[in-house]
């Protein structure tokens, strides 16, 4: 195995882009959002945002074989051979057999992190998020730069659409039957590690933290 493919996994707002930003800093892996790089096709008017844009507006998945495309080119670019973060992919069972398939001809290992968190907390930060319209970090009530400008590329912070109360119920029953399934998929192959979700940012980061630097350290992965 050249490298490892660490897929952050949970349910919307769970934490996943906040966890994945600090990885791909810490690690130096290029951070891959299928969110984010569905948001900005939409933004750009393409055709294929113009595809996405009615089924994230209603909370629902976008189509595999688009998605599936999309990551396809992404991991084939020269900053993926030895590893990379995917947040927000694989969300359903084809998308992450598609995965496996494209791993296992990079050579990359699999790591799941599976960050967990009731409905209730899920919710209730939903309403506090923001998300920087540019490059896609994550922020909350707390740590929101108070001039209403992201701090790592200095673009306008905006509420999703996709972050209404209703829409996110939406998301969140849409997570349930289509990605919840995929944490016994991963479990089966010994490659599922999960953590609580319902903790302090950083106290999550250590033990997400934890979990990547043993898997790249570990036999047979380059570590970086
Ligand atoms: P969150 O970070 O809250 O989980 P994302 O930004 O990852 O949300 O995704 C927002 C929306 O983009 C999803 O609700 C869905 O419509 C679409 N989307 C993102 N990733 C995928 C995917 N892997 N498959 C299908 N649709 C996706």
């Amino acid at each position: 195995m050249r490298g490892a493919a660490i897929i952050v996994l949970g349910p919307p707002a769970a934490g996943k882009g906040t966890q994945a930003w600090r990885l791909g800093e810490e690690f130096g892996l290029p951070r891959i959002s299928t969110g984010d790089m569905l948001r900005d096709a939409v933004r750009d008017g393409s055709d294929l945002g113009e595809k996405a844009r009615s089924f994230i507006e209603a909370g629902e998945l976008v189509p595999d074989e688009v998605v599936d495309r999309l990551v396809g080119i992404r991991l084939g670019k020269p900053d993926c051979a030895t590893g990379f973060i995917l947040d927000g992919y694989p969300r359903t069972l084809p998308q992450a057999k598609s995965l496996s398939l494209i791993c296992g001809d990079m050579q990359v290992a699999v790591c799941v992190v599976g960050i967990q968190a009731g409905d209730g907390v899920l919710v209730s930060r939903i309403a506090s998020r923001w998300t920087c319209g540019s490059c896609g970090k994550v922020f909350n009530a707390v740590n929101r730069p108070a001039d209403g400008h992201c701090d790592a590329c200095g673009a306008e912070l905006e509420h999703r659409l996709d972050d209404s109360v209703d829409v996110f119920r939406e998301r969140l029953d849409v997570y349930r039957k289509q990605t919840a399934p995929l944490i016994e998929y991963y479990r089966s192959q010994g490659v599922f590690h999960e953590v609580d979700g319902e903790a302090a940012i950083d106290e999550i980061y250590g033990r997400v933290s934890a979990i990547v630097r043993k898997q790249l350290a570990g036999p047979g992965t380059a570590a970086r």
